[in-house]
């Protein structure tokens, strides 16, 4: 936890890491996590590979996380790629590593699968596999959510009831898409707590170092890019450290001002990078 400076409550903080692609890198990241580790973060998430590949290096990584560092370690898991076997057998491996956490996500489709494949999952949503997550017991579960609704949605209200839904399967924990401009995450938590969302809601802030970050991971996303941040990418489009710098001091307005309003989780996707994340960790504890 750390202490909202502004109000004196307690804010969950908490971080995101990745597998690495290549088997041998995998020290990489437990260096990395012993370098984060000491900030004592509430839990640490490791994503899940898109259809289920990499789904051993999750649980290694997540497992290291709750086992080696101390720290509660969150294992994301999709529906994409995944049948109610294997879903067994991988709830049954991460209760063995003493993993008690799962972000429980639909997931997109990999660039190898087919559309036929993809349509043909077992799971169809997040919420299928929560359900039965929540039947196998033991787990505390965790969902995705979208201040700017999810891309794939009609509109916001048809993709706040399918949220609900989540929910009301016993959903504990709401992690956000990022975003960057908070007056979208402010209206959203309105929302939720007038269609009686009471799950707490962890705000995902992802800081952006590098100029072509904007054109992979963010546009994926679907989350709008305010022009205070376009702008500072185009001072900085040949200045890498300047970058840096920028987009760090720009995820700590962001978080200040989140902390301003009373948030009462922050989730910062690091991107591997302990350097970054300690950064904004030092300037935002209280
Ligand atoms: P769902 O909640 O199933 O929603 C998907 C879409 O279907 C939405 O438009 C929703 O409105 C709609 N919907 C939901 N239920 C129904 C229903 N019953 N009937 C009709 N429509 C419905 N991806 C990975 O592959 N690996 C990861 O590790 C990973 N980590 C993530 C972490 C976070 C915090 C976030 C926000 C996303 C992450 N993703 C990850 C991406 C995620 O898999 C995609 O955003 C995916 O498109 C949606 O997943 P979901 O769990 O939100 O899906």
């Amino acid at each position: 936890m750390i202490r909202n400076k502004y109000t004196g409550e307690d804010v969950i903080f908490s971080c995101e890491v990745f597998p690495p692609k290549r088997d041998d890198d995998i020290y990489e990241i437990f260096q990395t996590l012993d370098a984060i580790e000491d900030l004592k973060p509430d839990y640490i998430s490791v994503t899940y590979g898109a259809g289920g590949s990499n789904s051993k290096k999750t649980a290694k990584i997540a497992s290291y996380i709750q086992n080696v560092c101390d720290v509660e370690a969150l294992a994301h898991m999709t529906a994409v790629g995944m049948t109610r076997e294997n879903l067994a057998e991988r709830l049954g491996e991460l209760q063995k590593k003493a993993v008690k956490r799962i972000l429980a996500l639909r997931g997109d489709k990999p660039r190898t699968m087919t559309e036929e494949e993809f349509e043909g999952r077992e799971f169809r949503y997040a919420s299928e596999l929560i359900r039965e997550i929540r039947d196998f017991g033991d787990f505390h579960i965790a969902a995705a959510c979208y201040p700017e609704k999810h891309p794939e949605s009609p509109d916001v209200e048809t993709d706040l009831r399918y949220l609900k839904e989540k929910c009301d399967l016993g959903v504990e924990e709401l992690i956000t898409q990022m975003f960057f401009d908070n007056e979208k995450f402010y209206r959203f938590r309105e929302k939720l707590d007038q269609i009686g969302i009471r799950a707490s809601l962890h705000a995902g802030i992802m800081p952006i170092t590098k100029v072509n970050q904007l054109g992979t991971s963010v546009s994926l996303s679907g989350s709008s890019v305010p022009t205070a941040l376009s702008n500072l990418i185009a001072k900085y489009a040949e200045d890498p450290a300047g970058m840096r710098q920028a987009g760090i001091e720009y995820a700590i307005r962001q978080v200040e001002d989140l902390m301003k309003h009373g948030v009462t989780g922050i989730h910062i996707y690091s991107m591997n990078k302990a350097d970054v994340t300690r950064e904004i960790y030092s300037e935002i504890a209280g």
